[in-house]
């Protein structure tokens, strides 16, 4: 069991380290970990936000334990050197192009939620989210003063059919693992790349004629997960899609530091990641939730690994130190007991035994 470390910054550092614990106390002596710096912490070791170094180290690795890269300033730097940058190199280099974010709702955190309590009781969904294409690596790219002599901002939406067929085809295989049902998140009437994206998602959906195919367009689908997101089984979405309405779907979760994210390509080595970012605002406090992070490592061992046992095991740990009452601030509530990320590691691990 071989993994990369990658910590990255700001809250990355110490959640990363959360899992780490929880992972060591899951299955002591097994995995063999090694650590390299991506981000902010590249271009201060390595001068860049993807150090050859730590691409050579995923190469050589089983699986990527992820944890946030950025921090204040960052927009403004020139953009070889931007901490994000790293992390979608990454993603391109390692030909991760599905991105797995489940929402999943601890019944211990209902009260927690955004939403009202018989909206999200029982909330089991799954944002899948691609990963390799759309507007985040779309040619041509840049800011340029154009021919009526201003400045302009140009980013293209860009999109191939095998790139949309072979996340369908992710979709609808996890939706048969599930309750057979994938919702299409596109805004086709609009934009001809997201058109091709519904044709072919259609089109490969009716080699799965046992799994329910809905589409939905992004600012409907956005108001409908908000509105009543039990209907939902899988949604799949293009890049950019996914990364907006996975932050809305973390906050049914009860906090954005509950939603852990796995992504993989065609074979079983996978990136895991919460979806989370490095929160410079409460970096080095002690005040981040370690928890999806943890279950971050918690799908690594399921996807990457097969170890299902191992993952349920730290789920349900998870579960566990939730019951106990402990909370860090994000997810504080009347009556419980406020703890600090490295505290709610060690409940965990503890847990565990
Ligand atoms: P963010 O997710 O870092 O923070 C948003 C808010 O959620 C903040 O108030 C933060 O304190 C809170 N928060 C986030 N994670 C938390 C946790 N585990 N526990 C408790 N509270 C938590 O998003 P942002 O503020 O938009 O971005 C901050 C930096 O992170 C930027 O540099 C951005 O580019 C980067 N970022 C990185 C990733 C990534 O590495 N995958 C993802 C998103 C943002």
């Amino acid at each position: 069991m071989k993994i990369a470390v990658l910590p990255g910054d700001g809250i990355g550092k110490e959640v990363t380290a959360q899992a780490v614990k929880v992972l060591l106390a899951a299955l002591p002596g097994k995995p063999q970990l090694t650590e390299a710096p991506i981000g902010r912490a590249g271009v201060d070791a390595a001068g860049v936000p993807l150090p050859p170094a730590t691409l050579a180290l995923a190469r050589r690795s089983d699986a990527i334990l992820f944890g946030a890269v950025g921090g204040p300033g960052d927009e403004s730097g020139p953009r070889d050197k931007r901490p994000g940058l790293g992390l979608l190199q990454l993603r391109r280099e390692m030909a991760l192009f599905a991105n797995f974010r489940p929402a999943f709702l601890f019944p211990e955190l209902l009260a927690a939620s955004s939403l009202k309590p018989e909206l999200v009781e029982g909330l089991d969904l799954v944002i899948l989210r691609e990963l390799n294409g759309d507007i985040y690596y779309g040619e041509p790219r840049g800011i340029a003063v154009n021919a009526a002599g201003v400045r302009e901002g140009v980013n293209t939406m860009r999109y191939t059919e095998p790139e949309i067929e072979r996340i369908a085809h992710v979709a609808f295989r996890t939706a048969r693992e599930r309750r057979r049902k994938v919702c299409s998140v596109d805004k086709a009437n609009v934009l001809e790349t997201m058109q091709l994206w519904r044709e072919t998602v259609a089109r490969i959906g009716r080699q799965y004629p046992d799994v329910a195919l809905t589409h939905l367009f992004v600012d409907a689908a956005s108001m409908q997960l908000l509105r009543a997101p039990k209907q939902f089984d899988v949604m799949v979405m293009g890049n950019m899609f996914g990364d907006i309405l996975s932050d809305a779907a973390a906050m049914l979760t009860g906090s954005i530091g509950m939603l852990p994210s796995g992504s993989i390509g065609e074979n079983r080595f996978g990136l895991y990641e919460p979806v989370h970012g490095s929160a410079p605002d409460i970096a080095g406090k002690d005040l981040a939730n370690p928890l999806a992070a943890i279950l971050s490592a918690a799908m690594m061992l399921r996807m990457s690994f097969g170890d299902r046992d191992a993952a349920e095991r730290i789920e349900r740990a998870v579960r566990k130190a939730l019951a106990q009452g402990l909370r860090t601030a994000d997810m504080m509530q009347p009556g419980k007991r406020q703890v600090g990320c490295a505290a709610m590691g060690d409940a965990v691990a503890a847990a565990l035994a």
